[in-house]
C-alpha cells in the first residue's frame, strides 16, 4: 500500500516525509519517569528564570505527529525501564545493607542505544519549547532526528555519558531536572533523575572533548570525567560488594525477552497519572 507523503509543519521528524495529518500531544519527559504529578523545572521561558514544582502535565509540547510518536513510543519504555530499575536497585540495596552475607546477584541490563536515543527525543521535544525564547538563532541538526528513528548512528564519541560517581546512593527521591548546556548554541543536554543520577549527552562532540559542564550554575566537571556509554554501575555498601548492578548493553542486541527481570518491573511502581485529569486552560 502507498502511503501519501506528507511533512507535518510542526513535526520534529517532518524531513522523512512520513507525518501523519494529525499532531499529538507530546510529553517532555516521558510520563513513566515519575511517580508524582510535579517536576522540578527551570530554564523554561514561563518560569522566568526560577526553579519550580509544574504538574508534569505542563510539561508538554506539540512537536511530533501522531504516526511518529507512535512509532517512537518504545523509547518511552526505554526511560521507564531505566526509572523502574533505579527504583528496585534502590529497594534491593535498602534490603541487602541489613543483611550480612547475599546470596543472588541481580544484574539490571537497560537497553543502551535507546536509553541515548530518549534522552535525544527529550532534547528535541525541549528546544521546540525554547526555541522561540532561548535559540532564536540555534536549531538541533537534523541528524538528531534520524539518530532518534534510529536510522543513523552519532558520530564517534558522541551520544550518552553518565557523570554519576560508581558506587554513588541512590536516593529514593523523585525529583527530575532537564536542560541544555546554558549558551546560544549548546553542545549538550543534561539529564538527571532520582535526584543524583546525572546523564550529559551530545549530539556532535566527543564527550571527551567538551571542557567545563555546567548546569544549573553547577560544574558538574569536565567531559573527560564523563563515563561515555558506562557499562556497569555496581552497587556498594563502603568496600562491601553488594551483587547489585545497572548495566547498559550497547551491542544494539538487547531484547525485551532476555531481560525479564527488567520488563517485569513495567507498571510495579506508580507514576504520574496524567491522563485521568481534565485538563484545564
Ligand atoms: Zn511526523
Amino acid at each position: 500500500m502507498d502511503r501519501e507523503e506528507y511533512t507535518h509543519p510542526r513535526c520534529w521528524a517532518g524531513h522523512t516525509r512520513e507525518c501523519s495529518r494529525q499532531i499529538s500531544r507530546e510529553h517532555i519527559v516521558s510520563s513513566s519517569a515519575f511517580e508524582s504529578e510535579l517536576l522540578t523545572v527551570s530554564g523554561l521561558p514561563f518560569l522566568d528564570g526560577e526553579t519550580k514544582e509544574i504538574p508534569t502535565e505542563r510539561m508538554a509540547t506539540k512537536a511530533l505527529c501522531t504516526a511518529h510518536n507512535t512509532a517512537l513510543s518504545p523509547l518511552d519504555d526505554a526511560v521507564g525501564d531505566f526509572c523502574n530499575v533505579l527504583r528496585e536497585v534502590e529497594r534491593l540495596r535498602q534490603e541487602r545493607v541489613k543483611i550480612p552475607r547475599v546470596r543472588k546477584t541481580h544484574r539490571f541490563v537497560l537497553d543502551g542505544p535507546a536509553v541515548e536515543r530518549a534522552v535525544l527525543k527529550i532534547a528535541l521535544n525541549l528546544h521546540r519549547v525554547l526555541r522561540k525564547d532561548t535559540f532564536p538563532e540555534w536549531e538541533m541538526p537534523s541528524h538528531v532526528a534520524d539518530t532518534v528513528l534510529g536510522r543513523r548512528d552519532l558520530p564517534d564519541g558522541a551520544g550518552l555519558a553518565t557523570l554519576t560517581p560508581v558506587g554513588v546512593t541512590l536516593q529514593n527521591e523523585d525529583a527530575g531536572l532537564v536542560g541544555f548546556e546554558p549558551c546560544e548554541e549548546p553542545r549538550y543536554i543534561v539529564f538527571r533523575l532520582r535526584g543524583h543520577f546525572t546523564f550529559v549527552c551530545t549530539w556532535d562532540t566527543p564527550v571527551t572533548h567538551l571542557e567545563d559542564l555546567v548546569f544549573e550554575e553547577e560544574t558538574l566537571g569536565r567531559g573527560t570525567a564523563a563515563l561515555f556509554h558506562l557499562k556497569r554501575i555496581n552497587v556498594m555498601q563502603g568496600k562491601r560488594d553488594l551483587r547489585l548492578s545497572l548495566d547498559f548493553d550497547w551491542s544494539g542486541e538487547w531484547n525485551e525477552r532476555a531481560h525479564r527481570n527488567v520488563t517485569g518491573l513495567r507498571g510495579r511502581f506508580p507514576t504520574a497519572r496524567l491522563t485521568a485529569r481534565k485538563r484545564k486552560r
